[in-house]
């Protein structure tokens, strides 16, 4: 592990824009903090964090100039991995028919700055659904091979948070190129930096730096572990499957939908939802079309439309199907949960349905139902 001084740490972005990266990362834009292109270090969100509860996010700025004192807001990294919309291929009249040219994209090269645990897990869980099968997503796969990722463990953890719970958080696990803690203490501002591959080691050896003893060690150790211990939420992750699946029928859904307002927002800001729709359009003239591929959700009734109807007319039906994929489901298709706690699906809900609060009701509601059966039958661990 290396020390980068807070003075010396602007030059990381400096250092990755001379490699030809394009440089994303936090800045404060429209009352969030949102993932974009900086220019300078002088762009992050200086002396800013967030507070958040279902249905609600404010910005407040600190007396410190922390650099990274913010939880995940609404932007996640699959913004610039998996584009919210994308052409796939134009077409022109040819003759009697069509020319098609394929959508050739000079892949950018992003260096992403301050990717929290929850996140490089999100990305894990996306490289598993695009790049883990028998057919991969090419777009993804090459943006995907081309980034730099610069990782942030988490000092501050939002009121929505829950990746203790679900074992993604606060620390960052890898993969990256460099992980950053941030110590402010007293007079001391600095970055511990651990890197995480060869490419992480060459940066690291064009910014001046020195070497991190014992002590910042356990001042990381000990960040972490405040970070944990300030979890906004928690869910109980226990058999959650087959708690799900047992309980499809739960009067629990009839509620949730009564409050739903299947608006999307909670898919288009989760940072594992991938699923995408494609639409062809023309010009008038009749002469060029393109299909163009963009972010879906599953809480549009056209999503789930099959050649004569829909096949979760209801919000019920909608709702149902998008936690207990989360939750459920994802773990058969993918080996892994669909949710890494990162708790943005509780902030941006515009009536603030908490995922973890609906999880909580139906296991107390068995719990309750069943006594003395839980433990033998249904056990909780
Ligand atoms: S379901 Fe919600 S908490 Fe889980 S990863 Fe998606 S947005 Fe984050
Ligand atoms: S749960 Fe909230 S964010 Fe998701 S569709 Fe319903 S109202 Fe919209």
């Amino acid at each position: 592990m290396q020390i980068v001084d807070r003075n010396s740490f602007d030059k990381l972005i400096d250092v990755l824009q001379a490699r030809g990266f394009e440089v994303i990362g936090p800045i404060v834009r429209d009352g969030a903090v949102v993932y974009d292109r900086l220019q300078s270090a002088s762009d992050l969100p200086i002396g800013w964090t967030d507070r958040q509860a279902p249905g609600a996010y404010r910005l407040i700025k600190q007396d410190h100039a922390a650099v990274f004192g913010y939880a995940v807001g609404p932007h996640s990294w699959k913004k610039f991995l998996l584009p919210p919309t994308h052409r796939l291929w134009r077409s022109r009249r040819s003759g009697q028919g069509f020319e098609i040219t394929a959508a050739a994209e000079k892949t950018p090269r992003y260096a992403f700055i301050g990717v929290r645990a929850c996140e490089l897990q999100a990305i894990a869980v996306q490289d598993k659904v695009l790049l883990g099968g028998p057919f991969t997503e090419p777009t993804y796969k090459s943006r995907r091979e081309a980034a730099f990722i610069v990782a942030v463990n988490c000092n501050e953890p939002g009121g929505n948070c829950f990746c203790v719970s679900m074992k993604t958080g606060p620390k960052v696990a890898g993969p990256f190129d460099l992980a950053l803690t941030e110590v402010l203490q007293g007079n001391e501002h600095y970055f511990v930096v651990e890197a995480g591959s060869e490419k992480g080691r060459a940066v690291m050896a064009d910014i001046p730096h020195r070497a991190a003893g014992t002590r910042q060690a356990e001042i990381c150790e000990k960040l972490a572990a405040q970070a944990a211990a300030k979890m906004g939420r928690t869910l109980d992750t226990t058999h959650i499957k087959e708690l799900l699946y047992r309980n499809l029928e739960h009067p629990r859904w009839d509620d949730v939908a009564r409050r739903c307002l299947s608006c999307t927002n909670c898919t288009l800001v989760c940072p594992t939802c991938f699923c995408t729709t494609v639409e062809d359009a023309t010009d008038l003239s009749g002469e060029h079309a393109e299909r163009r591929r963009r972010w879906d959700s599953c809480f549009t009734m056209d999503f789930s439309y099959i050649h004569g109807g829909y096949i979760r007319p209801s919000v019920k039906a909608r709702y149902r199907q998008w936690m207990t994929h989360k939750l459920a489901s994802w773990i058969d298709q993918f080996g892994t949960s669909g949710c890494v706690g990162c708790g943005r699906c509780i902030t941006w809900c515009p009536v603030g349905i908490d995922i973890t609060a609906e999880a909580k009701a139906i296991r107390a509601d068995e719990m309750s139902a069943n006594p003395g059966q839980y433990i033998s039958e249904f056990p909780t661990g």
